[in-house]
């Protein structure tokens, strides 16, 4: 199963929701439509929110040149998937406030108003989202921002923006990777504290928020411990050469025959020399059988190729592939395909370094 669903794009980025959302979504529908319908209204706040919040991170990130993949929002707050990371804990530490700072802007804007509209004292309770009339609107707007800026930026634990704001820093003192080792290790902690509190009180947020915070940390870690393995590794040392590759001409029957015969899952294909897409039994499973004599190639494969070059690092590619969620990387130097990478030469490679530099 998905875990989460595109609903559309702003600014040329993809925006998903994850499917606690998509959820909350279904249940505050059938709630609002049965008892309240306000509870609508705080699910299209929340949304707005989030999404904002999200856009903001991704703004600054661009400004470093690092391109997202996508946003990802879930009822507390949303994830916008980097490319790649950071290159300078600066530009981490500047990525990560940006989502809280708005929040803070935004209620800080949202409190003027309040105070020109002589409604000031309409901020008290902070915990009081009651609506009963329009001006009400723009209090839960500034709680709403101001809650859930300081949520993530006030506790540090990986991957919430307050765990980057504290890996960032620890990061211009011991480097990338003793911080990451401290910060995703205090991430788990929190993670601990937060699902125990959560089955205490009893909050079921606090149990989900642990529960995502806990694996976001254990994704952090791994990556920087596959980032160690492969590291002074390069794509070349690892890419099977001789590539198999196929013409786009090529009908699917021919292709089934070529897959059996070759035992690969996946092929470039070219045409000219020329690398123009990569075509995988997914593609051809996709296909009726009785019509694999008729269609060609060029016509069920992918032409968005995201590729790799020989002299890049092993590492880099991994994320590449990871994050591209595909299966193999074609090697292209200077327009010319030298070999293919895939997911399982990753894989391989990391094992026996696990054996080599970890002894075990
Ligand atoms: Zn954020």
């Amino acid at each position: 199963m998905r875990d989460s669903y595109r609903v559309g794009s702003i600014l040329g980025i993809p925006v998903e929701l994850h499917i606690s959302f998509v959820l909350l979504l279904l249940l505050v529908f059938i709630y609002s439509l049965a008892v309240d319908f306000q509870a609508f209204i705080y699910l299209v706040l929340l949304f707005t929110v989030v999404t904002l919040h999200e856009l903001s991170h991704s703004v600054v990130a661009r400004r470093y040149g690092i391109g997202i993949n996508r946003i990802t929002l879930l009822p507390f707050g949303g994830i916008a998937s980097m490319e790649e990371l950071p290159s300078e804990p600066g530009q981490e530490l500047k990525i990560a406030i940006a989502g809280p700072g708005f929040n803070f802007l935004m209620s800080g804007l949202s409190l003027l108003a309040l105070y020109m509209l002589d409604s000031l004292p309409l901020v008290f309770p902070l915990f009081d989202f009651s609506i009963s009339a329009p001006i009400d609107l723009l209090a839960v707007f500034f709680k709403v921002n101001l809650l859930l800026g300081a949520f993530n930026l006030f506790v540090p634990a990986l991957p919430m923006d307050g765990g980057r704001v504290f890996r960032s820093l620890l990061a211009l003192k011991l480097g990338f990777h003793a911080a990451t080792e401290i910060a995703t290790g205090i991430a788990k902690v929190i993670a601990v504290v937060f699902a125990l509190l959560g089955v205490m009180i009893p909050n079921l947020w606090l149990v989900f928020i642990a529960f995502f915070v806990y694996l976001g940390a254990v994704q952090e870690s791994e990556m920087l411990r596959i980032n160690f393995l492969l590291s002074g590794i390069k794509v070349r040392d690892l890419m099977s050469r001789g590539v198999v590759w196929v013409h786009p001409e090529m009908t699917l029957e021919e292709l089934a025959e070529v897959m059996l015969e070759r035992k690969h899952m996946g092929y470039p294909v070219l045409t000219d020399g020329r690398l123009i897409g990569i075509v995988t039994f997914t593609d051809l499973s996709k296909v009726p059988r009785s019509e694999w004599s008729r269609v060609r190639v060029g016509e069920v494969m992918s032409r968005n190729l995201i590729t790799t070059t020989s002299d890049a690092d092993a590492s880099e590619a991994f994320l590449t592939l990871a994050k591209a969620g595909v299966g193999r990387l074609p090697v292209v130097d200077g327009g010319e395909l030298k070999g293919i990478l895939s997911k399982t030469d990753l894989l391989r490679a990391i094992e026996v370094m696990r054996l080599k530099r970890l002894g075990g």
